[in-house]
This record gives structure tokens, sequence and C-alpha cells, in this order.
């Protein structure tokens, strides 16, 4: 978008996304003393069931608080169009998560650095996990003590979460008493990003140690439609808020944390991104750049899930006095079901000998779902449920804008199960489960197994399953990938390749998936891109 600039608001920085990334980059910068305006798309996080952690099953679909995105409907899926949330408040998706604290695995960040991302090592990552995190656990020398994120281990553990660590233990998975220590391999019990007895979104957390800074501006409500360029200089942002069209503009840059999905629709929108592309939708080019919105990545799962009996499941906790004696509980002690994430306990591990690092996890819920709609509905009967996701993927897809209108949604094509690598991985992953379900802590209180049934024995059975009822566990990431590469939109220090005064900071810059979930990786990048911009000016 060309720029005429009569800009309403003017800022030292302004950010477009107040979500995992958005709020992290923004509170850090405002603490330089420089001018920050942070642009969100949703309103305030005032939803009561945003911050009562087991509240999360209602933020799922919410028609206000989620993007609510649809991916196209592909073979992978055997042509099922699947749901994908996104967080559209403060906190973004931080907002409406599982709370699943998982750092990932060195490998991981070494391999970046493999590919050219100097300066992302594990070690070089390390100091950014640390300072981000408060947490009393593990050993002094990974783990943060006083960093603004506060994570906890669980407040309540039900018996079938101990019976399912026991269980691995069994099938020969090694006890692990901290997944985000020196080591990711083995079974243990999750963390969560919790405060108390309440979701610790990066709203909750940096922003609101943040908020009282008259040199940060939050200003919600506010979706970013374009970027504001002078030749391959970006200069602000168009926004509109309600019916009114606003511009802000930026002395020293603009930092684009809308997440894998927004990211790289808002710089094809304002004609950054592959030139084919963009005149195909009748978007005049800025900048050609052909890696934005391909290099689609997202972890693509199936489920195990069993009938339980002599146990407590949360399906019985979900209802009748039983929920009415949980809300008392909450209220009082902080404690019980509604102080639940999602997964209890993991296990790392591998699809084949000989592999360097973990390419599977196996999370454990002590509760079973209609898998074709998640979270939303739990079964009437006691249930238990493990899912299995292969953390490496290959296969990969693309996020593309349909059309120039940066109010439309773009055609989301993760190509899932694209590579047959995939399938082995899931495949195996299914055996592991199956072990550890068969084994004798787990055997005793199992009736039978409900999905994928008996049935589902060969590779081409359990493909066909996946197929049918797999589904995403939330972590797209790698649209606006960082690296060297031709393939490549940031350089290393989050800088577009090409353009002056533009960042992308958040999920979208992975330029591989984490073994794991994403929202801690996501804020550490957040961590380090506000000292390599606190840096760069500095210069
Ligand atoms: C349902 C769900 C469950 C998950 N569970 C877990 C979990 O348990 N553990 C874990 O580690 N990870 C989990 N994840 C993944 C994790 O939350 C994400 O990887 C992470 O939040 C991504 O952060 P981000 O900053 O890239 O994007 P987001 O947090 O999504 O932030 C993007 C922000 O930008 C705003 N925005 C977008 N476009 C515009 C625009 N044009 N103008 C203004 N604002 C805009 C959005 O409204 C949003 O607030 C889950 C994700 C979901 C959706």
């Amino acid at each position: 978008m060309a720029t005429n600039l009569s800009a309403d608001l003017n800022a030292d920085y302004v950010v477009v996304g107040a979500g995992s990334a958005g709020c992290v980059v923004a509170s850090r910068l405002a603490e330089t003393g420089a001018s920050v305006v942070l642009l969100e798309a949703g309103g305030p996080d005032r939803h009561p069931m945003i911050h009562i952690p087991a509240g999360m099953r209602s933020l799922l679909r919410h028609p206000r608080l989620n993007w609510n995105y649809h991916s196209e409907p592909e073979p992978g899926t055997a042509n099922r169009p699947l749901h994908w949330p996104r967080g559209k408040v403060l906190g973004g998706s931080s907002s409406i998560n599982g709370m699943l604290y998982v750092r990932g695995n060195a490998a991981d960040y070494d391999g970046w650095a493999q590919l050219g991302c100097r300066g992302w090592t594990y070690d070089e990552v390390l100091p950014f996990f640390m300072q981000s995190e408060s947490y009393t656990g593990g050993d002094d020398r990974v783990r943060g003590r006083s960093g603004p994120l506060k994570v906890e281990d669980y407040r309540t553990v039900l018996p079938l979460t101990h019976n399912f660590v026991e269980a691995a233990q069994q099938a020969g998975f090694p006890f692990n008493p901290d997944l985000n220590g020196a080591a990711q391999d083995g079974v243990g019990y999750s963390q969560m990003t919790r405060r108390g007895r309440l979701r610790g979104s990066t709203a909750r957390t940096y922003l609101a140690e943040a908020r009282h800074r008259p040199n940060l501006r939050v200003v919600t409500d506010a979706m970013a439609t374009g970027l504001l360029t002078e030749g391959k200089r970006c200069t602000g942002v168009a926004f509109r808020q309600g019916e009114a069209a606003r511009t802000v503009k930026a002395n020293r840059e603009v930092i684009v944390s809308g997440g894998t999905i927004n990211s790289p629709h808002l710089l094809h929108v304002s004609g950054i991104g592959p030139a084919e592309h963009l005149k195909s939708i009748g978007v005049p080019v800025v900048h050609d750049l052909a890696g934005v919105g391909r290099n689609l990545i997202d972890h693509y799962v199936v489920r195990v899930v069993h009938r339980v009996r002599d146990r407590i499941s949360i399906n019985q906790l979900a209802r009748g006095f039983r929920l009415a004696r949980e809300v008392v509980r909450f209220a009082v002690t902080g404690r019980g079901a509604l102080t639940f994430g999602v997964t209890t306990a993991q296990v790392f591990t591998m699809s084949r000998e000989g592999l360097a690092s973990p390419d599977l996890q196996l999370l454990f819920t002590p509760a079973s779902y209609d898998p074709t709609r998640m979270l939303s509905i739990l079964d009437k009967e006691p249930g238990m449920t493990a899912v299995v996701c292969p953390v490496r993927p290959s296969s990969r897809g693309t996020i593309m804008a349909a059309s120039p209108d940066p109010l439309a949604p773009p055609a989301i094509r993760p190509n899932y199960l694209s590579a047959s690598d995939d399938i082995r991985v899931l495949a195996a992953g299914l055996r592991h489960v199956r072990r550890i379900f068969a084994a004798p802590a787990l055997a005793e209180v199992s009736v039978a197994e409900l999905r994928p049934g008996p049935d589902i024995e060969s590779d081409a059975s359990v493909e066909a399953y996946a197929r049918r009822e797999g589904t995403t566990l939330y972590h797209p990431v790698g649209t606006c990938k960082m690296g060297v590469d031709p393939m490549a939109v940031v350089d290393p220090r989050l800088r577009v390749h090409g353009m002056a005064g533009l960042r992308v900071v958040d999920a979208s810059v992975m330029p591989t998936l984490t073994t794991g979930n994403t929202n801690v990786p996501t804020i550490m990048i957040a961590e380090k891109a506000a000292q390599m911009i606190r840096e760069d000016w500095a210069a």
C-alpha cells in the first residue's frame, strides 16, 4: 500500500498483533523508554472462561474471541476442512490455548542454526527461555526463576494420570522429572503456563506488567489492513477501528506479530510476497518475496481412546454434583479440575532406532471426547485419551491470500500426510501408545480401546484412520520462515528480506517445527527479537 501519511498516531515501534509474541515484544520494547503502539484486532480479555483454565473448551469455537479459520478440503484429510482456532483477543492464542509448557528439544534450535539462522543454537536461545519464565522446579542451570511467565506443575493430579506415567515406565520409557530440563526423552508430568489458579497468557503476564508505562499504547479492536510503504521501506500501518479507517506511523520500524496465518496474509495484501500470486489476485506488487505464505508446517495427530473402569476421569468431574463440587473447590482452594489444561502427562520418544532426538510426542488426557469435535463434547462414560503427534513432520503446505480484501480469510492448505514418512511415524506412535495402554498399570483400568479400535492394525488401515479422523494440534508455523535461502522471508534478525523498517516476530518465522507445542518457543523468539531490535537501534 503506497503511503500518503497523515497518520493519526505515531510511535517509534508499531507492533501488529497482541498475541503470544506481540505482547512480549511490545512490553520489552516499552521497557527501553521508546514509544510503542500495539494494535490488536480483537478486544480486551475480560471473558471469565479465558482465565479459568478448564474454560478453554468453550473458547475453541467462540464467535468473538476466535478467528475460527478452516483449512481447505484436501486428500490428506479425506477432503474434510479442519477447524483452525486462533485467539482474537488480547493475548492472542495464548488466551485460548491448552497452556501446556513445552520448550522443545535442543536439537530443534541447533537445527535452525545449521539452516543458516546464525545466533539461534540451543545455547544461544536458552537464556531467553530462562529470562521469560518463573518456575520453582527443575535445575537452576536451565530453569528461570523470575521471568514474567508463570509456569507451574498441575496442582491436582488424578490417579489415572499416575497410572499412565507408571504404565509408560512399564513399557520401557524412562521417567523424566522435568521434560523441559536438560533432556527431553522419556515420560513425565506436564507443566502449565498458569499463575496460581488462573491462565497465564502473555496479556496477563508480560503486558499486565508493562501497561502502566505511558510510552506503551495498546489499541484494541484495531484490525491492521495494510502496511504503509515508501519504496522498499515500511513506514507505518493502516488499520480499521470499527467503521473508522486510521493509520499509525512508525518512526523506527513495524513489527508484524499476527501469527502464522495472519502475518503472511497481511504481507500479501500489502504487496509483499510471491509476485505471480499477488498479481493473480489483483494486489500491486511492492516487493517480490517468494517464500511468504509457503513452508506451512503443522502437527497432525490421531487419538487413541479407551473406556475406563474403577477410576475417575474428567468425564465424571465435568457434570452433575461433581462439577458443582469442583466449582466450589476452585473458588475456595484454587485446586481441582477447573485448574486443568488438556494434557496431564507426556512421552517424548522415537519412531525408530538411531534417531538423534525424539520425533514423537504422546500426550495423555484423563478424559474422552468426540474426536471429530475436539474437546468440545466429553463422553458421558469415563475415558482416557492419548494423542499421537509426529513432532517433526516432513509435509509442507501454504497460506495464500485469496483476494486483495484484507478482511477476507486466506486459503489454508496444510497438505497433511503428503510425505509418506509422516504416516510411518504416526503408525509407530500408535504402536507405542498401544504398548503403554497394554502395560499392567493401565490394562487394569481399561475396559476397551474405543478408537481407532482393534481392527485398525495394518499400516494401510492406520493411514485411512489418520486421514478420516486425524486433526490439527493447533501448531502451524513457518509461513514467514527465517533463513538465508531464497525461500526465507526474514533474516536471522527477523528483518524482512529486501524491506527496511519491517520485521516479523511470531510463530511464522520458525524454519522448522519444534519438538512439542509452540507457545513457549514463540515467546522465546519474541524475547530474543526484542533484544535484537534494541541492539540494532543502539548501534
Ligand atoms: C486451541 C489452541 C490450543 C493450543 N494449545 C497449546 C498448548 O497447550 N501449548 C502450546 O505451547 N501451544 C499451544 N497452542 C499454540 C500456541 O498457542 C501458538 O503457537 C502461539 O500462541 C502462537 O503465537 P503467535 O504470537 O504466533 O500468534 P497468536 O498468539 O495467535 O497472536 C496473533 C495475534 O495477532 C492478532 N492479529 C492477527 N492479525 C491481525 C491484524 N491484521 N491486525 C491486528 N491484530 C491482528 C490476533 O488477533 C492475535 O491476537 C495452541 C493453539 C491453539 C489455537
